[in-house]
């Protein structure tokens, strides 16, 4: 019999796309075709995210696609894996599709799951019983340490780039955040076993790194007398040949290490002028409520001493609209903060409860959709206004890009006989750019002159 084929599908953020890119490698290496086509796969994967209702309601849906699809396919395999999977267990398989329901600490034995569930044809949990375990989280995680280190350049998500995961969990448990529960607790991957990684996959032509964390910012490795932080990984990759652009998500708003990581940002070529820091809210009991450990005030200061030590710095943001308790006045001072913060751009969500964390066990969801949506609308119009008048410095400006590959729309526009299409890159800065040029750029730097701008996108 030929090898079984996989089909993984990702929800989710970066880390969710890292862990789907090391099971590609795992898959692979096991002996397991990988496929881009789900019709054709013996085996269909969700990589799923928990963060947000919306985000779960999503896979469900998905889910009841497979399970038509099963109708037609008997012998198809359907895996969940990652957050969903950690926080439902069990309770996935009252979904008739599902027959494998992996958490995110149990990745690394996917191929053996899958080979077993394969031959047996039994329906397979593999969950952490207890997320916050009172052994040695680095014995907890050497598995994963192992199966993060073998991550192969073949399966990275774009051309020339790749993500590292230098942190796994989160220890803040903001009030609304379902990550401490299915992540589990922080625990920091040793500096060498990083450096490592990242020089492979400088060997194997990656130019930009991203290093990831809940909280990247918190990064902290103590070896013999030495305690590494961010800044020393930053500074030793930057010695890498090959790397060009470093950059690293998602910060918290904290003193931790910051004057570091930006004195760090500031004397490396290398490292990338942008720095993702959410701010959650701009009301100080709001703040409190999510457990933000830091005033509206304090989280500007932080941006002050960021564009003081890096001026040009671009800030992206994250807030949460219609929390347990925001008032117009409250929402007002968010409104406030983000003009004053001058994102490049910010990512805004709608309050979602998620069962289990404090704010749901304790605060009532009590502002309704309509204001929720209202809300999301008006700061997203402001902040629409500020990215766009940044957006308009550029104008007439030539600016390095990282190119990704075709746009979205690549397809609507130029002659088809010609070689160009219409490709999208990211400068250092985040910046997205869109320009006309040959694929074979797909992967390489690249010079563009900006001729036209729009509050999100540059185009040359
Ligand atoms: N660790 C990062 C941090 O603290 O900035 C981000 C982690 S979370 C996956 C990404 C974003 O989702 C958060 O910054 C927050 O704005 C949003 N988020 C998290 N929980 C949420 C919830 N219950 N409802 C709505 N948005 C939420
Ligand atoms: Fe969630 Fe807060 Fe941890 Fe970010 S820092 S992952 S928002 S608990």
């Amino acid at each position: 019999m030929s090898s079984p084929s996989v089909y993984i599908k990702t929800y989710g953020c970066q880390m969710n796309k890292l862990d789907s890119a090391l099971v590609t490698s795992a898959l692979r290496a096991a002996g397991f075709g990988l496929t881009d086509n789900a019709k054709e796969a013996d085996v269909v994967l969700i990589n799923t995210c928990s963060v947000r209702d919306h985000a779960e309601q999503r896979v469900l849906s998905h889910l009841g696609h497979l399970k038509h699809l099963k109708k037609t396919r008997p012998g198809l395999m359907v895996g969940v894996i990652g957050c969903m999977a950690q926080r439902l267990g069990e309770k996935l398989f009252q979904h008739e599709a599902v027959d494998l329901v992996c958490g995110p600490a149990q990745i690394p034995q996917i191929p053996q799951l899958l080979a077993d569930a394969l031959q047996e044809k039994k329906k397979t949990l593999a969950i952490k019983q207890k997320i916050r375990q009172t052994k040695k989280p680095e014995d907890q995680n050497l598995a994963l340490e192992q199966f993060e280190s073998a991550y192969g350049i073949e399966d990275r998500q774009l051309p020339g780039q790749a993500y590292v995961r230098v942190m796994h969990g989160c220890n803040r448990f903001c009030s609304y955040c379902v990550v401490p529960y299915v992540r589990g607790p922080e625990v920091c991957r040793p500096p060498a076993a990083i450096i490592e990684q990242i020089r492979k996959l400088a060997d194997a032509g990656v130019k930009q790194v991203t290093l990831l964390g809940q909280t990247v910012n918190s990064y902290k490795y103590t070896a013999g007398e030495k305690t590494y932080c961010l800044a020393d990984l930053l500074a030793t990759a930057s010695n890498i040949a090959g790397i060009e652009w470093l950059k690293f998500v998602t910060s918290y708003p904290a003193e931790e290490f910051l004057d570091e990581i930006l004195q760090a940002t500031a004397d490396s070529p290398k490292v990338c002028h942008y720095l993702h820091m959410p701010a959650q809210s701009g009301s100080d009991k709001i703040l409190r409520a999510m457990s933000r450990h830091y005033t509206a005030a304090q989280y500007l200061e932080l941006l002050d001493k960021a564009r003081a030590i890096v001026p040009d710095i671009a800030v992206a943001g994250d807030f949460i609209v219609g929390f347990p308790g925001e008032t117009e006045e409250y929402f007002q001072a968010t409104i406030d903060l983000t003009r004053k913060a001058k994102y490049k751009n910010c990512f805004i969500f709608k309050y979602s409860p998620r069962p289990g964390t404090r704010a749901d066990k304790k605060l009532q969801d009590n502002i309704p959709a309509e204001v929720k949506k209202r809300r999301n609308i008006e700061l997203l119009a402001v902040q629409e206004r500020i990215s766009d008048e940044l957006s308009r410095d550029f104008l007439g400006r030539q600016v390095k890009v990282l190119v990704e590959g075709l746009s979205k729309k690549a397809h609507l526009n130029l002659d088809q006989s010609s070689s160009e299409r219409q490709l999208v890159g990211r400068t250092a800065e985040d910046w997205i750019v869109v320009f006309n040029g040959p694929i074979s750029l797909a992967g390489q730097f690249a010079k563009v002159k900006i001729t036209k701008t729009s509050p999100l996108t540059l185009f040359g």
